[in-house]
């Protein structure tokens, strides 16, 4: 069992909503978790959680850099006293031959067992959320990966969905399988797998999963591992190890279809909410904008950011503060830059892209850091790099992760550079309900 303020599992994601996401897993399978924004600073308090994940922005830098920063976070992690290191990455294995999955996994077990030795396992599978792996083979909902519209992603394209290949390619240690029929034959038949694999000189292992039932399987399998590389499915395996269960593991010994479809364990517990209620949004995904139509047709006030008044040198951001602070104490507000498809393409034709993008994220941090400032402690942020910014305008160090609100999204809790804590809800482009404004907020 847990011993109270002990770290047990220490995690290192290679991107920000992607810590939120395994974060999210480990809590739902009964873990208290704590996501850090980067390392922590030297001489910080210890965390209290059972689970430790430090979120890098790791994915697509350079790969000298991307293990740099991991095993720095190795280091801290190994300070706190965590038993079980678990690398994290995307789902659909987003890397190239160049990394970084590859040399993040070599130098982490590099550092754990010395040059060349050591295993490890690769498992990008979530069965859930559509991601299963099949005689080593990675399939986005009944797509090969390489079928998927990952092979247009502009930085990380997927052209191969053979995981064996794709890792050969980018770590110097022996890659083997440990394919579906042993995984279904149980933890024993993996934990022999694995020895067989070793004794032929295989230093990481592609796992097949196609279920839950498989992501338990291998989770005891687990069980003593140094590392652990993979998405965030495998987590939902692993807090039972320690004697902790929570809604996956039971929605799994269920046999239930949708791990992701109740929310709430002890692990996931959170201060109550207090204070005002507003959402800002610089997500422009076809969910996103259907959200936004949600809660003004609500009857709910929204304010629409416009990223030529921006460029234009208006202060877009105090106009969206004096608009919101009247009506906060009526209900939420949603401040947003949320547009359609060919209104963003206009703009970026007048700005460019990324000209653009930092525009309206400095402006939406700006009105976050704002609204906090006007009393709002429970805050929803829509998109990816829009959270990012916020998080840093409101200079949070640490999330602790409560319950589920939808698929890859739970409540969060931040100490904030304001001397004031809040309640975030980061939200990524494409997850969560078409009300999902309106039921965080109401
Ligand atoms: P998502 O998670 O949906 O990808 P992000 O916040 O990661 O959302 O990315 C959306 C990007 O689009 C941000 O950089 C944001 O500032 C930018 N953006 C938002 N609204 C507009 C707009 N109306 N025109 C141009 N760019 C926009």
């Amino acid at each position: 069992m847990t011993t109270p303020g002990r770290p047990l599992l220490g995690c290192i994601a290679d991107d920000f909503t992607g810590a939120t996401d395994l974060a999210n897993n480990l809590v739902r399978a009964g873990m208290r978790t704590v996501q850090t924004i980067g390392l922590p600073e030297p001489g910080a308090a210890a965390i209290e959680a059972d689970a430790l994940v430090v979120a890098l922005k790791s994915r697509t830098v350079p790969a000298a850099e991307a293990v740099a920063q991991s095993l720095a976070a190795l280091r801290w992690l190994q300070d706190q006293g965590v038993q079980q290191v678990y690398f994290k990455y995307c789902s659909t294995f987003d890397s190239t031959p160049a990394g970084n999955i590859g040399p993040v996994t070599d130098a982490l077990l590099d550092a754990l067992h010395g040059p060349g030795q050591g295993f490890t396992i690769a498992c990008p599978a979530f069965p859930v959320n559509q991601r299963t792996v099949f005689k080593g083979h990675l399939f986005v909902g009944d797509l090969l990966l390489s079928d998927s519209s990952m092979r247009h992603h502009p930085l990380t394209p997927m052209h191969d969905a053979n995981l064996v290949r794709v890792m050969q390619a980018q770590t110097r240690r022996r890659v083997g399988l440990v394919a579906q029929d042993v995984v279904a034959a149980g933890p024993q038949a993996i934990v022999a797998r694995f020895a067989q694999l070793q004794a032929e000189g295989v230093g990481v292992a592609v796992v097949d999963a196609v279920s839950n039932a498989d992501l338990m399987a291998i989770g005891v399998a687990l069980k003593g591992l140094p590392l652990v590389t993979a998405g965030s499915g495998i987590a939902i395996g692993l807090p039972q190890n320690w004697g902790l269960g929570g809604d996956a593991a039971r929605d799994a010994a269920n046999g239930a279809a949708n791990v992701a479809a109740n929310a709430g364990t002890d692990a996931s517990a959170l201060p109550a909410f207090e204070g005002l209620a507003a959402a800002v949004s610089g997500s422009c995904s076809a969910a996103t904008n259907a959200q936004v139509a949600a809660f003004q047709a609500a009857g709910r006030p929204a304010f629409a950011v416009d990223p030529l008044a921006i460029a234009a040198g208006h202060d877009v951001a105090a106009q969206a503060l004096a608009w919101a602070e009247p009506l906060l104490a009526a209900g939420p507000v949603l401040v947003h830059a949320t547009a359609e498809p060919a209104a963003v393409q206009a703009v970026q034709a007048q700005l460019g892209a990324e000209r653009a993008g930092s525009l309206v994220e400095g402006v939406l941090a700006a009105v976050a850091r704002g609204l906090v400032q006007r009393g709002v402690r429970r805050l929803v942020v829509a998109g990816g790099e829009t959270s990012g910014a916020v998080v840093q305008a409101l200079a949070v160090r640490q999330l602790a992760i409560g319950p589920q609100i939808d698929p890859g999204v739970p409540w969060t809790w931040a100490a904030t550079g304001l001397g004031v804590p809040v309640h975030l809800a980061l939200k990524s482009g494409n997850f969560g309900s078409t009300d999902f404004f309106l039921k965080t907020l109401a």
